[in-house]
């Protein structure tokens, strides 16, 4: 029987505190959090934390552990029971729940726990260029950050805040109600300090007591190589202040490429559309070819149709994933000349005959010109 690993997940001892242990809970939910720790095998460390502490912070499941190991804590009181429920949610929501998971089960939260403040988004428009080749961007935005007079605390320089002399500083409070069944008594947030435990008698005067303010904010942002529309930039700590000493929100910079005149983008792939003459596409030409790297000459062989793709290798936008660079895509367009000088159509007519093509009648309207003209008609 092992009744040992779950101290050693979280690194205490088996006398530790439930002090001890919630401490020791916290800074190792943080170290393999997996939205934090990117390496091999965080995530299931992180699971294995999680378990550990389910089961040592209720002092039945331990007490069950210290006396028959893992199977006498579960099977003996049913996992979950304590109404600790993971950190399934996607996203960095992982903070508060660490933390209100702590006092599971329904129960008031603590209202004194440090909170994470509140992620901000901010959009933000890269021409075609910046988001093939990377780029540095400044942003400037506004944000509630921790008040500068009073550092956070709310009180006036100076001054500190006292203990709540309600709920002596658990922010919470018991209330007796008669209901039919009896007394119940539930524990509410308490109403003189509003949770926070603490009171100020002499508010800070930028902030009112909050220990917030607004503020201009200015960051820059390394845009990589290759990015796409939609996509986020997360910037750990650039979002809101925090609550109680929480640590700051994160700020998501969502990308959106503006379009270009030339080319057209998928993935590491550019498109560019290559409009020739009948003349090119029938004899072969060379032609530049406009790429985001520069001009490029490319050789069309003779014979070339409408909608041939010619590739050029390496010209695209770089891989985000895998590295490497893309290609360019050529799509030749044959272009039917529209106005006609008379030596043209001289010239025209004479390759006509010498291709041996018969009935070139372009004022005659047979059978099939009136019908395009019905259709057109319509
Ligand atoms: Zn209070
Ligand atoms: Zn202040």
């Amino acid at each position: 029987m092992n009744n040992t690993e779950f101290y050693e997940r979280l690194g205490v001892s088996k006398d530790a505190s439930q002090d001890e242990i919630k401490k020791a809970y916290r800074k190792m939910s943080k170290k393999y959090h997996p939205d934090i720790n990117k390496e091999a095998g965080a995530e299931q460390k992180y699971k294995d934390v999680q378990e550990a502490y389910e089961t040592l912070s209720d002092s039945q499941k331990r007490a069950a552990y210290d006396q028959y190991g893992a199977t006498g804590a579960n099977g003996g009181f049913g996992s979950g029971a304590g109404g600790f429920n993971g950190f399934d949610g996607g996203g960095f929501g992982g903070f508060e729940d660490i933390f209100s998971s702590f006092f599971g089960g329904g129960g008031v939260r603590n209202p004194n726990a440090p909170r994470q403040g509140d992620d901000l988004q901010y959009r933000i428009n890269l021409s075609f260029e910046e988001a093939v080749f990377g780029a540095e961007k400044e942003i400037s935005y506004n944000r509630e950050a921790t008040c500068g007079t009073c550092a956070g605390t709310g009180a006036k320089p100076g001054t500190s805040p006292v203990v709540c002399r309600k709920c002596h500083g658990s922010g919470i409070m018991t209330v007796d109600t008669q209901t039919p069944l009896g007394m119940m008594r539930r524990q509410v947030t308490c109403d003189i300090c509003h949770g926070s435990g603490k009171e100020i008698k002499e508010p800070c005067q930028t902030c009112h007591g909050t220990g917030h303010e607004k503020k201009v904010h200015n960051v820059s942002v390394k845009i990589p190589a290759g990015v796409e529309t939609g996509q986020q930039i997360r910037l750990q700590g650039q979002g809101e202040a925090g609550f109680n000493g929480g640590p700051y929100g994160d700020l998501f910079v969502i990308l959106n490429v503006l379009p270009s005149k030339k080319f057209e983008r998928n993935g590491s792939t550019i498109y560019y559309r290559l409009d020739i003459s009948f003349v090119q596409a029938a004899l072969g030409d060379t032609v530049d070819i406009p790429t985001v790297h520069g001009d490029v000459e490319m050789s069309i062989p003779a014979g070339t149709q409408t909608g041939k793709v010619f590739r050029l290798k390496g010209k695209g936008a770089p891989k985000l994933r895998g590295g490497g660079q893309g290609d360019q895509h050529v799509t030749v367009t044959i272009v039917t000349p529209t106005k006609l000088n008379d030596a043209q159509k001289e010239a025209l007519k004479a390759f006509a005959e010498a291709s041996g093509e018969k009935s070139l009648h372009p004022k005659k309207k047979g059978f099939f010109d009136k019908v395009k003209d019905a259709l057109e008609d319509i």
